[in-house]
């Protein structure tokens, strides 16, 4: 990345943190977690402590961070290395990403960026122009994928309440700010369940490892012997109870998925977040690096479009050389394909193709 492409990443970062102070906050037990932030082209510095909004904003001005992460695990030292943390427990985290999903509209999306000669391809195996297999690969925002990982995001919350007994009140879905969803579950009978337990969680929900559908064509936890670590807590799990006093949002999710799909079975989770209890997780209202958009609350799953609620960036024409051989719709405009191609576009498609790799800023 070229050192205007940088500074204007930096200053469009710092005048969204300034602008949407009300949208980053600390949990409540603040005191209790561990804070991380990358900047941009550096390392991750961890092992941070912030005590209270203030502290956070002040943050985000000094160091105008790339991404931010928090604990989904509460310690009663947060600042000290891993092992001196003394852990106490975590709250249950989801990442439903598009990436997972094996959607057919995904090559039409995808292009790769070679990292001997830096051509562009559309290719997925090779660079078509010197056959070098070392590429990156850039996926761009796609409303196909984003349906689909909505769809998944709302039967892993119907299974969590449904067949979890966890009280919607401490669901929270949040767009990932760049290819699907983020569900924090904050406070739940789970809060104390280790590694090995959660992947148990993850068997349940995703009918992996032996886990069944039984005639109710609900999913059944095996009869693990990892179980027997805390089968007092896990017992909710078999216990279907009906979804009571739910929201009129879930409810609408419960029928639109019941509706598709005759029974709610399972949902596609990464499993390497929800069983990793010591996760720094992009913290709500913060930007992604990777794409310019932010981590921000779903209010209205069904209605939520991040195109619109997720892209606070302005658009205030700006000059960019573009490379980009696919064709991709931002704010129901359509842009590409580009050549190296020198072309003005308003700020928010500069932002999001500088952060996918795809163009840099030129001064000219
Ligand atoms: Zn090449
Ligand atoms: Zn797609």
């Amino acid at each position: 990345m070229n050192q205007d492409s940088l500074l204007i990443l930096e200053d469009t970062f710092k005048k969204y943190y300034f602008d949407n102070f009300d949208l980053l906050h600390v949990p409540n037990d603040s005191h209790e977690r561990e804070f991380a932030y990358k900047k941009f082209n550096s390392k991750l510095y961890r092992h941070i402590a912030l005590k209270s909004d203030k502290e956070l904003h002040l943050l985000l001005m000094t160091q105008v961070p790339s991404d931010v992460y928090c604990s989904n695990a509460r310690y009663s030292f947060p600042t000290l290395s891993m092992n001196a943390k003394d852990w106490q427990n975590a709250d249950l985290i989801f990442d439903i990403d598009s990436k997972d999903l094996q959607l057919q509209c995904r090559n039409s999306h995808t292009c790769i960026k070679c990292l001997d000669c830096n051509a562009f391809s559309t290719s997925n195996s090779k660079c078509h122009k010197c056959n070098s297999h070392r590429f990156k690969v850039i996926v761009l925002l796609c409303k196909y994928c984003i349906a689909a990982a909505k769809k998944e995001a709302k039967k892993l919350c119907i299974l969590l309440i449904n067949n979890l007994g966890i009280n919607k009140q401490n669901i929270f879905v949040y767009f990932s700010g760049n290819d699907g969803f983020h569900i924090h579950v904050n406070d739940s009978q789970y809060q104390l369940l280790g590694s090995r337990e959660r992947a148990d969680i993850v068997d349940y929900i995703t009918l992996r490892d032996g886990s069944t559908i039984n005639n109710n064509n609900r999913p059944e936890i095996k009869n693990s012997t990892k179980l027997k670590y805390n089968q007092t807590r896990i017992g909710v799990v078999s216990n279907n109870t009906e979804i009571k006093n739910t929201s009129s949002v879930i409810k609408t999710n419960v029928k639109t998925v019941e509706k598709n799909t005759q029974y709610v079975i399972k949902s596609i989770i990464d499993p390497n977040v929800t069983t990793d209890i010591h996760r720094i997780f992009r913290l709500p209202g913060s930007i992604n690096s990777k794409s310019g958009m932010s981590k921000v609350l779903c209010k209205n799953l069904n209605l939520f479009d991040p195109l619109y609620d997720a892209c606070f960036i302005d658009d205030c024409p700006t000059q960019i050389l573009a490379s980009c051989p696919i064709r991709f719709r931002l704010k129901d405009k359509k842009f590409g394909p580009f050549e190296n191609e020198r072309i003005t576009v308003p700020k928010y498609v500069a932002i999001y193709m500088i952060c996918k790799g795809l163009a840099e800023i030129s001064q000219l």
